[in-house]
């Protein structure tokens, strides 16, 4: 396997010294830099295997040519957290939830993240002043009822800065629910250390959102890490991106699901890779995406399925764009079965009196 390095790669040069890339790739990955951060830590580099020119823990992480190609439909912010964002650091586009992205940093950077335009070192995190102004935009708006962590990985965070935010969420009456995402129990397992297993545990329920791609990525560390969070009464939930060359096959989509269920992990959402700038490379199409939920129904666990969604470009909101099972004509359903047998079901005729 490839890395013996014990730091995180962040340079053409760091990468070659890794042997995850070869001399001839170094010029068009620093003419990437200037554009797109770029991260890969110990334990994923471990996991890459420079003879594999497919390696799927590479795809993600180490940029590639491919991304100088800005396809005309791709956008620097292809979510729109920018017309929904009436101050630093709050993303407001359901009236319910607010994002809180307290810092700009990951442990790693994936290559087809969708804010990859605005995460990084070079990004400007919070203040002190800005999150506490975010902190009071939360607290004086009672229809917020679940914050958000993002960013940037709020495990990225000090234990002591963590704690301190989530402490002072819970101690808003109206916020119900605390949700983290992060990488860091995949990408840096370390990290999840006891003292940051305490910031997270506090009155208010706090959701940790793993983002995990791959089977690969859940190592022993990594499971030893989700272990810590569970055992800490955390619930865990995931979300996959639907990646080409990464896991746009059913049996490695559900070798993940599993892996992260038999970890304690729900599977939430599975994302349609957005448009973001330099990723068409990574995006398949949405029938694809259908053919492989369809491919998995009835295969794996229910437990193991997670919702197949789109966020809507320009800040409209995710949706559901997973296959449909119920097929209406002239007035009848038919009903696909996860085998493809496909079964009439009785419509419930509307009764004269009935107002709808
Ligand atoms: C994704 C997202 C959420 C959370 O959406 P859920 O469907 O509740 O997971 C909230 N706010 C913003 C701005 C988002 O992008």
């Amino acid at each position: 396997m490839g890395g013996r390095q014990r730091r995180t790669a962040r340079t053409s040069a760091d990468l070659l010294e890794a042997g995850v890339i070869r001399p001839e790739q170094r010029a068009a990955i620093d003419r990437l830099a200037a554009d797109f951060a770029t991260a890969v830590t110990p334990a994923m580099l471990d996991l890459i295997d420079p003879a594999d020119p497919a390696d799927p823990i590479a795809r993600q992480f180490v940029p590639g040519a491919e991304e100088a190609t800005i396809a005309p439909e791709e956008r620097a912010d292809p979510i729109g957290d920018e017309v929904h964002s009436p101050l630093k650091g709050i993303v407001h586009r359901y009236p319910d939830r607010v994002l809180l992205k307290a810092t700009h940093v990951c442990p790693v950077y994936c290559r087809f993240c969708f804010r990859r335009e605005a995460v990084g070192p070079g990004g400007e995190a919070l203040s002190e002043t800005e999150l506490a102004d975010a902190i009071d935009y939360i607290r004086e708006r009672r229809d917020i009822w679940e914050v958000i962590l993002s960013g940037g990985d709020p495990l990225m965070l000090s234990p002591r800065r963590l704690g301190a935010i989530i402490g002072q969420l819970a101690g808003v009456e109206h916020v119900g629910v605390i949700r983290v995402h992060t990488r860091v129990p995949v990408a840096d397992p370390a990290r999840v250390t006891a003292a940051m297993v305490k910031a997270l545990v506090a009155a208010t329920p706090v959701y940790v959102a793993i983002h995990c791609n791959h089977p690969l990525e859940l190592t022993e560390a990594a499971l030893a890490a989700l272990r810590r969070l569970a055992q800490a009464g955390l619930p865990l939930v995931a979300q996959t991106v639907l990646l080409k060359g990464v896991n746009d096959d059913a049996d490695t989509l559900a070798r993940l699901f599993r892996g992260l269920v038999q970890a304690h992990v729900r599977p939430y959402y599975l994302h349609h890779g957005d448009l973001a700038r330099g990723t068409s490379h990574f995006r398949t199409s949405i029938a694809e995406g259908q053919a492989l939920m369809r491919a998995l129904r009835g295969r794996v666990s229910g437990l193991c399925l997670p919702t197949y969604v789109l966020d809507i470009p320009g800040g409209h909101g995710k949706v559901p764009v997973g296959p449909a099972y119920l097929h209406d004509v002239d007035g009848r359903h038919t009903i696909d079965d996860p085998w493809g047998g496909h079964h009439a079901y009785p419509p419930v005729v509307a009764s004269p009196d009935s107002t709808c």
